[in-house]
């Protein structure tokens, strides 16, 4: 699949998400930005999406602020979701990484996502049925946790060649321009990892049956 064609998938599957989201009991809305922290990881695809979106201007601006940022710790990711199946399915657990550094994501302005039409899937579904400021952190029902990884493990395989990583991370890679083009992405660093193609969804069995209407639309999009 070339760039346009995996950039327009992802936009279907955002909407396909949106859709889901709609249906849901959650208190999230805007200028609500507890959950926008430094730890949010997304694939080079989606990162393009939103480097591409930037008018010159801002996109100087916004790149100037995430390198400002850029020192900060934060966190990167050791495995993709999809090699965490693979890892579940041959090994039955999941090892556990910490990925809550403080900090507030650099692309958020006075409370605001500056690019929320294209932000992120890893952002997009994080919810809560609850008000972080009052109940300490996000509340998620378990089923949506579910839905939420067939998605991100979808994503992925869709940049299948691409790689994933913490946001500052995978847009200083993206900002130059040759590695924005490039259909055969090589990552420079160490910091991000190459993504890998769908082998295993990781739904547990009594979702089963209430995920098939999410995977019937997704697997009417051919990835
Ligand atoms: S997840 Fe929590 S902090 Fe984020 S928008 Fe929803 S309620 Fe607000
Ligand atoms: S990309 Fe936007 S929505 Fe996502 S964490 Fe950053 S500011 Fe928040």
């Amino acid at each position: 699949m070339d760039l346009n064609s995996k950039l327009a998938v992802l936009e279907k599957i955002y909407r396909i998400y949106g859709d889901f989201a709609a249906t849901l009991d959650i208190v999230c809305r805007r200028y609500c930005s507890l959950c926008c922290t430094v730890n949010v990881t997304i694939t080079t695809l989606e990162g393009f999406k939103i480097a591409e979106s930037l008018m010159p201007e801002e996109k100087r601006y916004l790149f100037e602020k995430i390198r400002r940022a850029s020192s900060t710790q934060r966190f990167r990711p050791r495995e993709t979701v999809n090699m965490l199946a693979e890892l579940s399915r041959e090994e039955g657990v999941v090892p556990e990484e910490d990925n809550a550094f403080p900090g507030e994501c650099p692309l958020l302005i006075a409370n605001e996502c500056s690019v929320y039409n294209e932000r992120p899937f890893g952002c997009r579904c994080f919810v809560s049925k609850q008000n972080c400021a009052e109940s300490g952190s996000a509340t998620v029902d378990d089923f949506v946790l579910t839905v939420n990884n067939i998605f991100l493990q979808v994503i992925e395989h869709v940049d299948a060649g691409g790689f994933s990583g913490n946001l500052t991370d995978v847009l200083l890679f993206l900002e130059n321009a040759e590695n924005l083009l490039s259909s055969k992405m090589i990552n420079p660093s160490s910091v991000l990892i190459k993504n890998h193609p769908l082998k295993i969804l990781m739904i547990p069995p009594e979702h089963r049956g209430k995920a098939q209407p999410i995977l019937g639309a997704l697997n009417k999009l051919k990835y």
